[in-house]
């Protein structure tokens, strides 16, 4: 503290920070976690202070900060430390780091507020006053702000004379808390109400099959409120009245009791009773009320939302039991929980996240998709939004301010368990106790810009500086996860059977080669698939079908002179969309009007293969016409909104056909799908990437968990040209022990993760002959290490050989020694600065999904 010079971090794509120097009156105030405004070339740039120092380098000029935007600083000092652990680790610019983990700059819209501590209201309540941290000026603030209700805008302080200066001190006497929060809006609340007086939960009248002892307790009770009401009719004397409240009063304990606390206006449409009455139970003390905040990620699916209190099964209970010694350690760990599809890992998450809850930590679970952030939002605030902790929800959908509101809530620790997909892994929790990363193996956590962090690795690294527990979960656990619980580096947890008992859906291969002989038609949609189909139609249950690319044909190409339709930009071709007629690129967005003829030689004869989502969903159409289809994929759910209406209205019976992509793999519990079908499971199979068939066996049996998951048996049928292949045998098993024990041995013989670790280095740039000259250049610096340790191939045209008009060429370093691989690159980031090539020619992405 009162440092006169700070390091910053600037989110511009230099390896480096910038020192500053801080004017007297802000000394107080910088600390690491800062943001800062600094002038930088000759702009201003918000920036965040990663250190305090005595000295400026020697020989620079140095330039003052601006000014401050944050009273506390916006990064705990645990965030900024995990920002430095992935600059290094995944050689990224540190402020593109903490660009990735703070909220979008909306400073301009906080408010400031100041609010009373406990102890501040001690020394507020305390009559004299003598401590160095408080004068009789500052007293009387203290207890000025009591009398607000502990609460008043950061201005109040300056109308009774008290400085920035003072404030700090006294927060740092740990009397106020400086909080941020957005402005805007005052957050909605509502009036909750739920059931207090007195009973058991199966108290409500209709309820059925109590055993003996409840029966007794249900007695008991009735003799309560028999009790209770006689006596009132004595008091008010009026026996026939009372009979008529008594009822009402059933009827509002029914509905608090078999949907759990609920809203207000809820509450008096459900129960069909007036306002008054529920005021006068409330009198009575029957009910308790409460304000909530009115979630802004809630959405309109929460109305009528019950969670689900299963009792845990055998396999759930031991799970809980290892995960419950694991809290008791207090140590950091991490968690396997190997679960088969509908195998019920969400309620085991719940109870996890209870129990952090109620050792008074906090918790973050990451999902992979933003339609899981509000399934799973949406359970948290069934289970603890109510009365226990608020539950922020954290996802790239949300708008700017939105996002920055729900972390500043957290921030401010209103919210104490955070939901979110990757990014959600920084949330400024503090005293974290448990991050759960749900469906582990998923590729979206891993970013693919820079900074390209993996949300699961960044989640375990988390856990470990704040000595807390991670959790992942998954069907089909990514090969590195598995092998690391195979060897006891992680602790494995199995539920290796569905709730229920129910059984896993029956898996068939439709042969696309006897489909294609047997009937002689190119549909998409075989004759088994179509049958199957006709069949749900038939007992009215619900199929899925996916297929792995979106558009309508994802390939054009001229029948006279066999030229395809490329991007102008990219080496990929372009795909059609036939709704918004046009040609798009899915790689770099860019659009084309749809040929009428062949640009090369003007031939007419253009012809679009490949289906695509949007092609599948006009087949089934056809072939189904009275039922009620939708598809779900990138183009139709392009925000939440239409992500939930399509999600909900399958799950609430008005779909009979859910037709698109990767997205209905994931997660979702339908409880009347009976039939998925999946039009192909080659694409992914064919891709040049050693992850190709473990993509395509995760893939395949995601899909298959989503088959009979209620009380409906379900069935998969799988199509593809290549029957054979063990990636689709074993997804046709649903075993993926026999999977792991293939694909690890195809990846030790090929020295491939989680064998080795792996770099890939792309070289690129608009201009092809700088490319080259750099590539070479780089070629020099790695090829003296090739062979001592790690194994460096390359350069070569990458796969994707030309992208958003750059032209990139590819290495490839393996190397048993993750640290060996760290040191040659940290060397070449210096070579490259020596031989002056641009940082953002050279593109490292540290243990890549995707070699493309
Ligand atoms: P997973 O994530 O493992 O695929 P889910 O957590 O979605 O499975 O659970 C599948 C279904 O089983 C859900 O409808 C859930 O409410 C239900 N469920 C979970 N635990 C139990 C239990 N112990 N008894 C009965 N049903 C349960
Ligand atoms: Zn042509
Ligand atoms: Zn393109």
């Amino acid at each position: 503290m009162n440092s006169p010079f700070c390091n910053v971090a600037l989110a511009v794509p230099l390896r480096t920070t910038f020192t500053y120097a801080i004017p007297e009156t802000l000394r107080d105030f910088v600390q690491p976690g800062t943001r800062v405004l600094v002038p930088f070339r000759k702009k201003a740039l918000v920036g965040v202070v990663v250190d305090c120092v005595p000295h400026a380098p020697d020989g620079t000029k140095i330039r003052e900060i601006t000014k401050i935007l944050d009273f506390l600083p916006a990064l705990p000092p645990r965030l900024i430390e995990l920002g430095q652990w992935i600059a290094g680790y995944y050689l990224a610019p540190v402020g593109e780091v903490f660009r990735a983990m703070l909220p979008p700059v909306t400073e301009l819209r906080t408010e400031r507020q100041i609010a009373l501590t406990d102890s501040g209201r001690v020394a507020a309540d305390k009559e004299i006053v003598a401590t160095r941290s408080l004068n009789p000026q500052q007293h009387a603030f203290l207890s000025r702000l009591r009398d607000k209700g502990g609460a008043a805008p950061f201005a109040f302080a300056a109308k009774l004379g008290l400085d920035d200066a003072a404030l700090q001190r006294m927060r740092r006497a740990g009397l106020i808390e400086i909080r941020e929060s957005m402005l805007g809006r005052k957050p909605k609340t509502h009036r909750v109400i739920a059931w207090k007086g007195g009973g058991e939960k199966n108290g409500s009248e209709n309820s059925e099959g109590n055993g003996d002892e409840k029966g007794q307790e249900k007695n008991q009770e009735k003799d309560n409120a028999e009790a209770q009401s006689a006596q009132r009719a004595r008091r008010e004397g009026k026996d026939g009245r009372v009979r008529a409240f008594d009822e009402k009063i059933g009827g509002v304990r029914a509905a608090l009791e078999a949907r759990g606390p609920l809203p207000l206006a809820r509450l008096l449409r459900v129960a069909k009773v007036s306002r008054s009455v529920i005021e006068r139970m409330l009198r009575d003390g029957l009910l308790e009320s409460w304000e909530e905040r009115v979630d802004p990620a809630e959405d309109p699916f929460d109305a009528g939302y019950v969670p689900p209190a299963h009792e845990l099964n055998v396999e759930q209970e031991s799970a809980m039991k290892l995960i419950r010694s694991r809290f008791e350690l207090g140590e950091f760990g991490v968690l396997l929980l190997h679960g088969v599809t509908g195998s019920g890992k969400t309620e085991v998450y719940m109870r996890a996240v209870q129990e952090t809850l109620a050792r008074g930590k906090t918790a973050i679970i990451l999902v992979p998709e933003i339609a899981l952030t509000l399934w799973i939002g949406r359970q948290c605030r069934a289970w603890f939004g109510a009365r226990f902790e608020g539950v922020a929800v954290l996802h790239s959908a949300l708008s700017d301010l939105e996002r920055a509101r729900e972390w500043w809530r957290v921030r401010n620790g209103e919210a104490r368990v955070v939901v979110g997909t990757r990014s959600a892994i920084f949330a400024p929790l503090e005293n974290l106790g448990l991050i759960i990363v749900d469906e582990e193996q998923e590729s979206s956590y891993k970013q693919e810009e820079t900074p390209r962090y993996h949300g699961r690795d960044v989640a375990i690294v988390r856990a470990k500086m704040e000595n807390a527990t991670a959790l992942l979960g998954s069907a089909t656990p990514s090969l590195e996860t598995y092998h690391h619980a195979r060897s006891g580096k992680y602790e494995l947890l199995t539920l290796a059977g569905r709730v229920e008992s129910r059984p896993l859906a029956s898996v068939e291969i439709v042969d696309l080669r006897d489909d294609f002989a047997r009937t002689h038609q190119t549909s998409p949609i075989s004759a088994a698939l179509h049958a199957g189909i006709q069949e749900c139609l038939a007992q009215k249950t619900q199929a899925l079908v996916l297929i792995n690319r979106r558009g309508y044909s994802w390939s054009v190409l001229c029948r006279s002179c066999g030229a395809s339709l490329q991007c102008a930009n990219c080496s990929i071709s372009m795909t059609y969309h036939k709704h918004r007629n046009r040609l798009e690129c899915h790689y770099c967005g860019s659009i084309q009007p749809v040929p009428k003829q062949c640009p090369k030689c003007q031939s007419q004869y253009v012809y679009f293969f490949g289906e695509g989502s949007e092609h599948l969903e006009e087949r089934l159409r056809k072939e189904f016409p009275g039922a009620r289809i939708a598809r779900l994929d990138r183009d139709t759910a392009r925000t939440k909104r239409q992500y939930q209406e399509t999600l909900g209205a399958f799950a609430g019976g008005a779909l009979d056909i859910l037709v698109g992509t990767q997205m209905l793999a994931k997660g979702h519990d339908f409880q009347r799908v009976t039939l998925v079908g999946v039009v192909s499971a080659d694409s992914s199979l064919s891709l040049p990437d050693f992850r190709a068939a473990e993509r395509t066996f995760q893939l395949l049996t995601q899909v298959a968990g989503r088959a009979g998951r209620g009380e409906l048996p379900g069935r998969v049928l799988i199509q593809t040209f290549y029957p054979e292949h063990y990636a689709i045998q074993d997804a046709v098993r649903q075993d993926y022990p026999a999977f792991y024990e293939r694909e690890t041995q195809f990846r030790r013989v090929m020295g491939y993760p989680p064998f080795t670790s792996l770099a890939n280095v792309i070289v690129r740039d608009t201009n092809l002959e700088k490319a080259i000259r750099w590539s070479r250049q780089l070629s020099e610096y790695f090829s003296p290490h090739d062979g001592k340790g790690l194994r460096i191939l390359g350069p070569a045209t990458a796969p994707l050989a030309k992208l958003k008009k750059e032209h990139r060429f590819q290495f490839l370093l393996k190397s048993p020694k993750r640290s060996l691989l760290a040191k040659v690159l940290g060397g070449a980031m210096t070579y490259l600065e020596r031989k002056e090539i641009p940082e953002t020619a050279v593109m490292v992405d540290m243990d890549p999904l995707s070699l493309m």
